[in-house]
C-alpha cells in the first residue's frame, strides 16, 4: 500500500492518471480532504463509494492518533503523545505565543545522535518518520484544539537532517499553497550539526530559520555531551554555519543549553563569543531541563545573566528562551520514555 498523504498535488495528479485513469480534478478533491486531515477515505463525502473503495485498496492514510494529552496548568501549553499506524509513538508540543500557535514536531521515532542531556537521545532510535507523519502531527493538533497553527519548529524527537529526504519533502508539502500553506518564514529547523547536510540544505534555498544546537564553546566540552561532534568538530560546523548565513542571508539561531558547572563559566562565554564573531546569528540560552539519569542541573539565573553580558559586550545578541509548559516536561522525549516504560506521568499537569 502506498502512503497517499506523502504525495504533492502534482504527484497525486500524475499518480491518479497513470494508475486509475482519473482526471485531475479527482486528485484535487482527494488532496483537499487529505489536507483537512481526514483519517479515512470514507470521510471524503463528495467522492463515490466505488472510488473510495478502490482508493482504500491501493493507498493508506497515515494518521497520528492521540495516545496521551497533557495541558500545562501555567500557560496552556499542550503536549501530545501520538501513535502512528504501526503503533510507534512520538511527541509534539503546541505553544501559544502572542503571535499565534507554534507546534514543535518530531521527525524520527527516537534519535541516533546520543546527546547526553537529551531524553530522546537516551532512548535510542527506532525509525524515520514519513512526510505524511510529520503533517499528521499538525493536522491532529489543529483539529483537536480547533485552532490554526501558524508556526512550526522541527525540534521534537529526532534529528531532522538525519532524515533529510523526508524532511525536505515535508517542508515542501507543508508550505505549498494547496496544502497547509505554512510559509517557510514561519518554520525553524533545529540540527545537532550534520555538516554535510547543512551544505545540502543551503542549496534548497528555503527561507526557513536554521537553529544549530551548539551547547558548548569548544571540542572538548562538546564531544563530551554531543557525540556527533567527534564526526563533525566545531570548527567545521561553524564554517558551514558561516557559509549558510552568507549564502542565504538568514540569521542562524544557536541553541545553548546551560548546564551548571559544565558549559556555563565566564571563560566558556568568552570562548563562545570569539567563535561566533562575524556570523549573522542570535544565541538562545536555555537552562537545561533535567532528565532522569543525566545528573545535569540548570545554571543559576546569575550565571545566565553573566553569560548574556559577556556575549553582549562582544557584540553577540543572546536571550534566555522563555520556557513554556515546564510542568509537563515540554521538551520532547520524556513522555514517550515514561509511557514505554509505563512509569509515572507528571501529576501537576492535567491529563486528558
Ligand atoms: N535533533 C535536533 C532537534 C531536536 S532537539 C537538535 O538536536 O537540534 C531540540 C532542541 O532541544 C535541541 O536544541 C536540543 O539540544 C535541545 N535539548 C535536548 N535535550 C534538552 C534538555 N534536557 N534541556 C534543554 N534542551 C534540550
Ligand atoms: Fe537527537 Fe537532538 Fe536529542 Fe541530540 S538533542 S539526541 S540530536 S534529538
Amino acid at each position: 500500500m502506498k502512503d497517499i498523504k506523502s504525495y504533492s498535488l502534482k504527484e497525486l495528479e500524475e499518480e491518479f492518471k497513470t494508475e486509475l485513469s482519473l482526471p485531475k480534478f479527482r486528485a484535487k478533491q482527494v488532496y483537499k480532504w487529505l489536507t483537512l486531515g481526514v483519517n479515512s477515505f470514507d470521510d471524503m463525502t463528495d467522492i463515490s463509494k466505488e472510488l473510495r473503495n478502490n482508493l482504500s485498496k491501493l493507498y493508506y492514510i497515515s494518521v497520528a492518533t492521540i495516545e496521551k494529552k497533557l495541558i500545562s496548568v501555567y500557560d496552556k501549553t499542550v503536549k501530545y503523545l501520538f501513535k502512528f499506524n504501526d503503533g510507534e509513538f512520538v511527541e509534539s508540543v503546541v505553544m501559544n505565543y502572542h503571535h499565534g500557535y507554534t507546534i514543535c514536531i518530531s521527525t524520527q521515532v527516537g534519535c541516533k545522535m546520543g546527546c547526553t542531556f537529551c531524553a530522546t537521545g537516551k532512548s535510542g532510535f527506532s525509525r524515520n518518520l514519513t512526510p505524511s507523519e510529520m503533517l499528521s502531527q499538525i493536522q491532529t493538533s489543529q483539529k483537536d484544539l480547533d485552532i490554526r497553527i501558524s508556526n512550526i519548529v522541527l525540534m521534537g524527537m529526532g534529528e531532522p537532517l538525519d532524515n533529510y529526504d523526508n524532511v525536505v519533502k515535508f517542508l515542501r508539502l507543508v508550505s505549498a499553497d494547496e496544502g497547509l500553506n505554512i510559509g517557510m518564514r514561519h518554520i525553524s529547523l533545529s540540527t545537532c550539526g550534520l555538516v554535510n547536510r547543512i551544505y545540502d540544505l543551503e542549496k534548497e534555498n528555503f527561507q526557513l530559520t536554521l537553529s544549530v544546537s551548539l551547547h558548548a564553546p569548544n571540542n572538548e566540552i562538546r564531544s563530551q555531551t554531543m557525540p556527533v561532534n567527534k564526526r563533525y568538530p566545531i570548527e567545521e560546523l561553524l564554517k558551514a554555519c558561516r557559509h549558510y548565513a552568507k549564502a542565504t542571508g538568514r540569521r542562524i539561531s544557536f541553541e545553548y543549553a546551560m548546564i551548571s558547572g559544565v558549559n556555563d563559566s565566564d571563560e566558556c562565554a568568552r570562548e563562545l563569543a570569539k567563535r561566533l564573531k562575524g556570523i549573522l546569528c542570535h544565541v538562545n540560552l536555555i537552562p537545561v531541563n533535567s532528565v532522569e539519569g543525566t545528573g545535569y542541573i540548570k545554571s543559576k539565573i546569575e550565571r545566565q545573566k553573566a553569560f548574556i553580558n559577556i556575549l553582549g559586550k562582544a557584540g553577540i545578541t543572546a536571550t534566555v528562551r522563555r520556557t513554556l509548559g515546564s510542568d509537563i516536561n515540554a521538551s520532547c522525549g520524556q513522555l514517550r520514555r515514561n509511557t514505554i516504560s509505563s512509569t509515572k506521568t507528571n501529576h501537576k499537569a492535567k491529563e486528558e
